[in-house]
């Protein structure tokens, strides 16, 4: 299903990942390589409310099943979609929903929107030992964006050095808490394939406005996933500790 455009003045003024500038959040303008065309639902409405009868597609039920664990074992609620990038492959978290794109609890205020680059999507199967577990990866570090909106946690990365990438920090630390809850769930979870899929995406020197190197990125994943162990089944305090961490880094 292809969506409508729209205007995306006020969407926008989330992050796309690989490009993410908190300065410009601060700015309020949007990010010139995110326009909003071309977004895809994952599946549509009736499909998502009928979570458990899945569609025909085991992609598709995975990946939705993954998207509301997620959602569950957090505490929030968004809406999930697929772009096409303008370049490199990324993925994209905006604050507000798009046309056509249903949270996933329909009935509960959204926390935002999660957005997956087609391109993204295909460069991960190509390269990834275990597709579930990387996009799991990307999808909760996604969701740690969520967690710092929900809780207004962006200003506070506003007034630290180098605060995007403390920012990144914080959402990978938040991909680790995710893992060790799937362990939980499935004891043969491959939580490696998370932090190596961060490490994989990680800027391979300091770049002040990046997402961390990918040593940082794959410490930051491992740091909550220990915390995660000793302290489940809470978002909130999953990000403020997260957030803790970030702040606490010498980059
Ligand atoms: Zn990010």
């Amino acid at each position: 299903m292809t969506l409508s455009r729209r205007t995306l003045g006020g969407a926008a003024l989330g992050f796309l990942c690989c490009r993410t500038a908190i300065a410009r959040e601060a700015s309020f303008s949007c990010d010139p390589l995110f326009d909003g065309t071309d977004l895809t639902a994952l599946v549509d409405r009736a499909t998502v409310s009928r979570f458990a009868g899945g569609t025909d597609n085991d992609y598709e039920n995975s990946l939705i099943w993954v998207l509301v664990s997620l959602a569950d074992y957090l505490g929030i609620n968004f809406a999930f979609g697929f772009y096409t990038e303008r370049t490199i492959p990324n993925a994209a978290y905006v604050d507000d929903n798009l046309d056509g794109l249903a949270p996933i609890k329909q009935n509960m205020p959204s926390d935002g929107t999660i957005l997956f680059g087609r391109k993204l999507v295909k460069e991960t199967q190509r390269v990834a030992h275990n597709f579930g577990a990387a996009m799991t990866a990307l999808a909760a570090h996604e969701a740690g964006h969520a967690l710092q909106k929900k809780y207004s946690l962006r200003p506070v990365f506003m007034h630290a050095s180098f605060g995007s990438v403390r920012a990144e920090l914080c959402a990978d630390f938040v991909c680790g808490y995710c893992a060790a809850y799937r362990e939980t769930i499935q004891s043969d979870y491959p939580s490696s394939i998370q932090a190596i899929t961060q490490f994989r995406k990680g800027d391979k020197k300091f770049i002040p406005s990046g997402h961390g190197t990918s040593k940082e990125r794959a410490r930051a994943v491992d740091a909550g996933y220990l915390y995660g162990r000793n302290h489940p089944s809470d978002g909130k305090a999953a990000v403020l500790k997260a957030v803790e961490y970030t702040l606490a880094l010498k980059l």
